[in-house]
Formats: C-alpha cells, sequence, structure tokens
C-alpha cells in the first residue's frame, strides 16, 4: 500500500490537532483522504456533504495536479506523493498555462500618440530602460483602466503600485470608513485618516503620489443591479475583496463581460494568487462552483492576518496587473500561486478549465448575474445572524444586566480580544474551549454568548441550543456593537 503525505490547509489544522501535513495511505487519492478523515473524524464534515459526494469548495491536488483533471477520486497514488487539500479561501482550476504572446488588454493595441512631457518621462524613465516597456508600454500603461474593487489590504498596496506605474485610469470601489484596526496592514492611509472614507482618503493619496493619472471613486456597495454597469469602462478587474457574495459577484461579471480578473485572498499567514480570464483559461467558478458556508469561513476581521502579507499578494497582483496591461511576460493563467508567510514558501498549482463550468464553459447556463448573498448564504449587509439562535441587542441586554436577575454573559473570543475589552460582568470561555465547560453552564438561567461582531457567538450559541440548552441567546453585532450603543470606552477592532 503506497505512503503518501496528506497536506492540510491551515483552516483545517485545527482539526488535525495543528498537523499541517500527515501521513497517510491507500491505492487512490480517494482511499487516502478517507483514512485521513477516518483518522481525523472532524474534517469529514469540510470535505464531504451527508451524501459522501467530495464538497465543490476543497480542491485535492495529486502533487501539483487538480485530480479533475486525473482520475479524481480514482487517481492512483505512489509512494511518496503528497495531496494537498485546497479550499476555497482563494482559489481557481484552470486550463494550461496560455504562453503564447499576450495581447494588451487594454483594448486598443495602439497606445495614444500623445508624447510625454518631460516630468513624464522622467517619473517614468526606468520604466522607459526597459526594452519590454519603453515608451510604447508607458503609453499603454497610461491608457489602461483598472478596477480595483475594495481598498483595503490587498487594493492598498495594488493601488498604491499602478499609481506609481502610471495607470492611467485607476477606479477604486469602497463603502468603509478608516478604522485604527485598519492600519496594521492597509498602507494607503495614516492615522489622522481614521474615521474619514476610504474612497476619498485613498483617491487624495493616490492623486498626491501620481497628478497625471485618473481616479474614479465609486461609492457604495456593488450589487448585482451596478456591478455590470461600473466594471464595464475598466479593462482589468483586481479582486480585494473580502467576502464570498461580492467576490463570486466581481467573478462573474467579469466573466460576462470577457475581461481579466486579477485574484488575490490572504488567511492568517497565507495569500492565493491566480489571473482568472475565461477567454485563456478557467474562471473562478471552474474552480470553485459554489462557496463554502458562511460558517466555515472566518473573515479575516476574525481570523486574523499577519499585516506584511495583503502587502506581499496585493504587490503580487499589481505586477500581474500592470503585465496584463502592458501585454508582456507569462500571466498567472491557469496557475495558483499560493504563498505561506510562516515557511517562506512559494507553491504553483496547475489549473484546468472546467469543461462543464456553469459560467465558461460551451453549456453555460447562467447568462447574467445571480443573487449573491443567498448564493453564498448570508445576508445583504453586515454579519450574518446565524441560522435559529436568537438575538439579542445590545440595549436591551444591558437593561437585562440591570436587572434582578442579570444573564450569564459569556465571551466566546481568544483571550487576546478579551484584554483589548470586556463587558464586565462577563466570563471568558474560547469558543473551541466551549464543550468542555458544558456541565458550568446547565444552572444559568438565561446565558447570552457574544463575540466580536456577532458571528462565532452565534455558532457558539447554536452548539449550545443543539446541546438541549433552551434559553441562549447571541449578543447582536458584538462588542463592536455594545461599544456602538452601550459603552463607549471600550474599544473597537
Ligand atoms: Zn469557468
Amino acid at each position: 500500500m503506497p505512503k503518501a503525505t496528506v497536506r492540510i490547509p491551515t483552516p483545517l489544522r485545527s482539526l488535525t490537532g495543528g498537523r499541517g501535513e500527515v501521513p497517510a495511505e491507500g491505492p487512490t487519492v480517494g482511499a487516502l483522504v478517507q483514512h485521513v478523515t477516518d483518522e481525523y473524524p472532524g474534517l469529514r464534515r469540510h470535505l464531504y456533504s451527508p451524501e459522501g459526494q467530495l464538497r465543490n469548495f476543497v480542491s485535492l491536488y495529486l502533487n501539483d495536479e487538480d485530480v479533475r483533471n486525473l482520475k479524481r477520486a480514482e487517481t492512483p497514488v505512489s509512494e511518496g506523493d503528497v495531496v494537498s487539500i485546497v479550499p476555497a479561501i482563494a482559489g481557481g482550476t484552470g486550463a494550461p498555462s496560455v504562453a503564447a504572446p499576450t495581447a494588451p488588454a487594454a483594448g486598443n493595441p495602439e497606445p495614444d500618440g500623445r508624447a510625454f512631457g518631460r516630468d513624464e518621462l522622467l517619473r517614468y524613465s526606468r520604466h522607459i530602460l526597459l526594452p519590454e516597456v519603453g515608451l510604447a508600454g508607458q503609453k499603454r500603461l497610461r491608457d489602461a483602466r483598472v478596477l480595483l474593487v475594495g481598498a483595503g489590504g490587498l487594493g492598498a498596496p495594488a493601488a498604491l503600485y499602478l499609481a506609481a506605474a502610471g495607470v492611467g485610469h485607476i477606479g477604486l470601489v469602497d463603502f468603509d470608513a478608516i478604522e485604527l484596526s485598519n492600519l496594521q496592514r492597509q498602507v494607503l492611509y495614516t492615522t489622522a485618516d481614521a474615521g474619514h472614507s476610504k474612497l476619498e482618503t485613498a483617491k487624495r493619496r493616490l492623486e498626491a503620489l501620481n497628478p497625471g493619472i485618473e481616479v474614479v471613486a465609486h461609492s457604495g456597495r456593488l450589487t448585482a443591479e451596478n456591478a455590470m454597469d461600473v466594471l464595464r469602462p475598466y479593462d482589468i478587474i483586481v479582486d480585494g475583496t473580502d467576502n464570498f457574495p461580492t467576490r463570486y459577484l466581481v467573478s462573474d461579471a467579469a466573466v460576462l463581460l470577457g475581461k481579466p480578473y486579477v485574484y488575490g485572498s490572504i488567511y492568517r499567514f497565507e495569500g492565493q494568487v491566480s489571473v482568472f480570464d475565461a477567454k485563456r483559461g478557467p474562471c473562478y467558478r471552474c474552480l470553485y462552483p459554489e462557496p463554502p458556508p458562511p460558517d466555515m469561513t472566518p473573515s479575516c476581521g476574525e481570523a486574523g492576518v499577519l499585516g506584511v502579507l495583503p502587502g506581499l499578494i496585493g504587490v503580487l497582483q499589481a505586477t500581474e496587473t500592470v503585465k496584463l496591461a502592458l501585454g508582456i511576460g507569462d500571466p498567472l493563467i491557469g496557475r495558483l500561486l499560493l504563498y505561506d508567510a510562516l515557511a517562506l514558501q512559494f507553491r504553483e498549482l496547475h489549473l484546468a478549465k472546467n469543461p462543464t463550468c456553469v459560467l465558461c464553459s460551451p453549456t453555460a447556463t447562467q447568462k447574467g448575474l445571480i443573487d449573491y448573498p443567498a448564493f453564498c448564504g448570508v445576508p445583504a449587509a453586515g454579519a450574518a445572524p446565524v441560522a435559529g439562535v436568537p438575538e439579542i441587542t445590545p440595549e436591551a441586554l444591558d437593561a437585562e444586566l440591570r436587572s434582578g436577575e442579570p444573564p450569564l454573559v459569556i465571551d466566546v473570543r481568544e483571550p487576546d480580544e478579551w484584554s483589548l475589552g470586556h463587558l464586565s460582568s462577563a466570563r471568558l470561555i474560547p469558543k473551541g474551549e466551549l464543550l468542555e465547560h458544558v456541565d458550568e453552564l446547565t444552572s444559568a438561567r438565561e446565558i447570552v454568548l457574544y463575540c466580536r461582531s456577532g458571528q462565532r457567538s452565534g455558532q457558539s450559541a447554536r452548539q449550545l441550543i443543539e446541546l438541549g440548552f433552551s434559553h441562549v441567546k447571541s449578543l447582536k453585532g458584538g462588542i463592536n456593537a455594545w461599544a456602538d450603543k452601550v459603552d463607549p470606552s471600550i474599544p473597537k477592532y
């Protein structure tokens, strides 16, 4: 029986006792993964549907090949092979890399002939010295129209480098205000900008960096109603989103409009980058036909992220964008680049076009945009409440705490989050340890759980309800809402 190694992605390592690689034996990839889930039963729910099918948002690679291009679960395994589980944190599957000379993504192959002024020649001199760029290439960059969706961790470094490079038309989509907790990674903003609009601040910062470019601010949320109109004027779409509904919306719209989509995503210490261009390779949907359910994908607000990580991933996205605009080099089409900051390792996986993709195959059934919040199982705005869990507002909890019979309040965050600030009557039991403490909770008349934003506490409350607790609630909006509505002395993060 061949012995092989199965690589476990970071989000699932809590189910393998923190191990990133586990040994397994089996004649095929399917048998190997079965072996691992026998050893770590907690993994099963993440990898297989209740009917026993491998979930759509999980990809398996044998060495660096997607098993969907081989014999799927029946793919034979040899001694020493490595099987990687790659869930949809970011990702793509695809066709073989297309190394043919690439046309510039900017519509007109012949750049606008307008001469550069003396200052522009000086500003771009290190580009112009490169034979692969030269004056003609710099003019292509000046003509290029790039839309950045999200001006956060990924969008900030990407925007700075694209503006510096002389990309002539940069569109930004964002609706957030700048918070202190953004500044650890969102290098477009300064401390004095806290509380201001990201969009307006970013526009000013980019125009100060390069007054010769045009920066267009698209305020408000991107929706299925407005996305086609927002994306249409641009040649290249850059993904700086942090949630699945927006990612699927943007990538679907890019496919429908025939535009390349430069994908990036980050999780703790790991990142993924690819270029999806359905004309030349796979689209994001080829890789992940559907998203994972919301409770399997913590956002970086909940999971934490190393501040320099989005810097690197965003700059890789900017690199691919500049290459596409210039039409030089081998774009990351049909390839998924994985980066592990702790190991300082890059790995590359081949992605193939899905011949039955609902969006980009000859038999595509989806001809327009859909309801993405519903598709991803979350409501349109804000954090999703967890199904079947009653919520309590901060004001109502405040009143209950002042009553004769206050509820038992449990903080399910991690100890370091607790030390940032907590409710004075609360008890700390991190989400992962809750089940060990169930016996101590049975005497409580009513239990209120809270976390940062209401997601983890909702999931924890559901666990307790499933165990038979009847008076359990989750604090709506978490401690950040409590800080807004009841106690402004608690810092939001
Ligand atoms: Zn596709």
